[in-house]
C-alpha cells in the first residue's frame, strides 16, 4: 500500500513536470517564433558582403589605373611635362624638381654655399687626378631661364627645346643646387674627364642627373655635364644603385 502510494505520486509529480516543460514550449513559440525557426540568411548575407567588397575592390582598382594611364598619356602629350605640382618639394629631405614638379619664382638667388664649396673639392680631385672640369653655368634666375627656353624654342621648336631646355619653373639651375660642368657635349662621357666625373662625382655629394638610357624616366636626354648636389650619402646610394633620383625617391 506504502509503496504504491509512492510510485503514484511520483507518476503525477513527472507528468506535472511534462505539462509544465510543455506549456513552457508552448509559451516561448507562440511569443518568439523567429528564434525557433534557424534563420541561415545571415550567412547568405555575409557571402553576398563580401562578394560585393571584392566587386567594388576591383572597380576601385580598375578606376584607379585608368586614371593613371590617363595622366601618363597626358603627360606625354605635353612633352611629359602634363600635371605640374607646384613646390618646392622636398622627399627624403632632397628638393625635386623635374618637369612635374616646379619651383616657385625666387625660389633661389644664386649657388647654394655648401654646392658649391662641395664642387670646388670635385674639381681639386679632378685636378689631382690631372683632369680639368671647368664650371660652365650654375644657378640660373627664373627670368633667366623664360629668355633661355624662349630661344630655344624660338630656334628649335618646342618639341626639340623640350628634350634639353627645362620651361620656367622646372629647371634644376633655378635651385643653386646644379652645374653644367666640363663641356657641354653629348660626347663628354666618354673623354676621360667626363668618365672620372661619372665614377666620382658621389664622392663630393653630386650625381649626373640625367643618365644614358634613363630618358624614359627623367624625360630629358642623357646630360654627362649636368650634376646635381645631394650631399655624399644619397649621392653615393644612388650612384651604386645606377638610380635616378626620381627612381631613388620613389616618383619614378
Ligand atoms: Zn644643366
Amino acid at each position: 500500500m506504502h509503496k504504491k502510494r509512492r510510485v503514484k505520486r511520483k507518476v503525477i509529480v513527472v507528468f506535472v513536470l511534462l505539462i509544465l516543460i510543455g506549456l513552457s514550449v508552448g509559451i516561448y513559440c507562440f511569443f518568439d517564433t523567429e528564434k525557433i525557426s534557424f534563420d541561415f540568411s545571415f550567412l547568405n548575407q555575409s557571402v553576398k558582403n563580401t562578394k560585393e567588397k571584392i566587386e567594388e575592390e576591383e572597380a576601385k582598382q580598375k578606376k584607379e589605373e585608368e586614371q593613371k594611364k590617363k595622366e601618363e598619356e597626358e603627360a606625354l602629350l605635353d612633352n611629359g611635362y602634363g600635371k605640374e605640382i607646384p613646390g618646392p618639394t622636398y622627399i627624403k629631405g632632397i628638393l625635386i624638381v623635374n618637369k612635374t614638379y616646379s619651383l616657385p619664382d625666387g625660389f633661389a638667388t644664386g649657388n647654394d654655399p655648401t654646392a658649391l664649396a662641395a664642387l670646388r673639392e670635385l674639381q681639386s680631385g679632378a685636378n689631382q687626378a690631372g683632369y680639368s672640369i671647368p664650371l660652365l653655368s650654375g644657378f640660373r634666375s627664373h627670368q633667366k631661364q623664360i629668355e633661355l627656353y624662349n630661344r630655344y624654342v624660338a630656334r628649335d621648336g618646342k618639341d626639340a627645346a623640350d628634350t634639353y631646355s627645362a620651361r620656367p619653373g622646372h629647371s634644376e639651375h633655378e635651385t643653386g643646387l646644379t652645374f653644367d660642368i666640363g663641356a657641354v657635349d653629348d660626347n663628354y662621357g666618354e673623354t676621360a674627364p667626363g668618365k672620372w666625373l661619372a665614377s666620382h662625382a658621389h664622392e663630393y655629394g653630386f650625381i649626373i642627373r640625367y643618365p644614358k638610357g634613363k630618358e624614359h624616366i627623367t624625360k630629358y636626354q642623357y646630360e654627362p655635364w649636368h650634376v646635381r648636389y645631394v650631399g655624399v650619402e644619397h649621392a653615393t646610394k644612388i650612384y651604386e644603385n645606377q638610380l635616378t633620383l626620381e627612381e631613388y625617391l620613389g616618383i619614378a
